[in-house]
């Protein structure tokens, strides 16, 4: 097992190692109905032509067109209801749209376009070509045509077009099943009414949630534990059980109490990195076993939303085949900034959409949520890079974040 590097790791290392470490996720058989959304695993054929049946496609007369414009009424086809004997030149059957077309016939007229008289129709507007107005039996699609692709995502046109061909099941990837676990002895659930001198409500478990339903997984459990070796060991095993991908929150720095990394050698899980050069979330850290991945994100909110969007969200949803990249801006700077620090540094920063500036967010600890209620998006600013006012840069968009 290769040693865990004790240098802070580049950024693109870090994603190089989660790349190379992506969670493996099945395919499964789920009821049309339930596939919205969902991305689709096969390559799919359609089962039959569509149109189904040469049928009209406006309310109308379906006719012999001959050029001859007066024309005897012998009956009608509704949908549903068709008319089953061949029809002569100088004949007219009443239509409706989707009614399938009577033998012998080849155009439609459609109602506004003529008067009806007494068992007779009299064409006002001529048909411009013969099989004007009709639609053919498999016009659009033919049987074993390529309908759908493997990898696209299912939206509720697809859903129609599946339902026209009878599919009851769709083939799709799995989502991937998450477990979170919240170490800290400090925390208390944001609901429980007690809390004492030296606690804090806990609040990074129903962020983290938000995030996974964002990354479009599935979160199966979420638990929290003292800062103890045997509790943090104890969970990791119970989460393992069903979780394709256990993520914690806290204990995973330099403190006396950080056991994560810890109960995960315990486990015997290949630790690949722990600590990047970025700000916020240095202490991030990645392990493995099988196929059962670990992220530790760093407890200060900030932190942990940061790792999770900038390293999680992405591997979530490669492994589903959804698209991965981040929602990127370009805006102008609107005041000198400089980064004096030697790790990459992710600004919160307000971009302004009338304007194309950005605003920094006064407060940037990495325990304070206000920079990222207030923000809109991440700065990313190299060691000792330097912005000045005027200049133009990428801005990467909160997760959430629609422009
Ligand atoms: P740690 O990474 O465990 O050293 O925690 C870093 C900071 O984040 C400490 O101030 C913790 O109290 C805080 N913290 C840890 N977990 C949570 C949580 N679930 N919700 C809110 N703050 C937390
Ligand atoms: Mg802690």
């Amino acid at each position: 097992m290769a040693t865990l590097s004790k240098e802070l790791i580049e950024i693109t290392e870090a994603q190089k190692i989660i790349s190379d470490n992506p969670l493996e996720l099945d395919t499964e058989t789920i009821k049309l109905s339930e596939a919205l959304g969902r991305v689709l695993a096969e390559d799919l054929r359609a089962p039959e032509a569509l149109p189904r049946y040469t049928n009209s496609a406006m309310d109308g007369f379906c006719i012999v067109w001959n050029g001859q414009t007066e024309l005897d009424i012998i009956g009608e086809s509704h949908a549903g209801h068709p008319y089953h004997n061949r029809v002569q030149a100088g004949q007219a059957v009443r239509i409706s749209t989707g009614a399938a077309l009577p033998e012998g016939t080849d155009t439609v007229v459609p109602i506004e376009n003529l008067e009806l008289q007494e068992g007779k129709i009299k064409i006002v507007v001529e048909p411009k070509k013969i099989s004007e107005h009709v639609r053919f039996k498999g016009e659009e699609i033919q049987s074993g045509d390529l309908i759908i692709k493997s990898g696209v995502e299912i939206n509720p046109s697809h859903l129609a077009m599946l339902a026209s061909f009878g599919q009851t099941e769709l083939l799709v990837y799995k989502k991937p099943k998450l477990a979170i676990i919240l170490t800290g002895s400090e925390l208390r659930a944001y609901d429980d009414q007690e809390i004492g001198d030296y606690e804090i409500r806990e609040s990074n478990g129903i962020m983290l949630e938000g995030m996974v339903k964002l990354a479009k997984a599935e979160l199966i459990s979420m638990t929290r534990v003292e800062d103890r070796l045997d509790s943090t060991i104890a969970a990791l095993e119970s989460a393992c059980q069903a979780a394709d991908c256990i993520i914690f929150s806290g204990g995973v720095s330099v403190g006396t109490k950080d056991f994560v990394k810890a109960a995960t050698a315990a486990l015997d899980f290949e630790q690949l990195f722990w600590k990047i050069k970025q700000k916020p979330g240095k202490p991030l850290f990645f392990a493995r076993k099988a196929k059962k991945l670990v992220f530790g994100l760093p407890g200060n909110p900030v932190s942990a939303l940061f790792c999770f969007s900038h390293y999680i969200q992405p591997l979530l949803l490669k492994a589903q085949a959804y698209p991965s990249k981040q929602n990127k801006v370009k805006a102008k700077v609107k005041a000198d900034i400089k980064n004096k620090g030697n790790r990459t540094n992710f600004i919160r920063v307000h971009y302004q959409k009338q304007n194309q500036e950005l605003e920094l967010i006064k407060h940037q600890g990495s325990h304070m949520m206000s920079s990222c209620t207030e923000a809109n998006a991440f700065l990313e600013l190299k060691p000792e890079q330097e912005l000045l006012a005027g200049d133009e840069v990428e801005l990467i968009l909160m997760p959430w974040e629609r422009l």
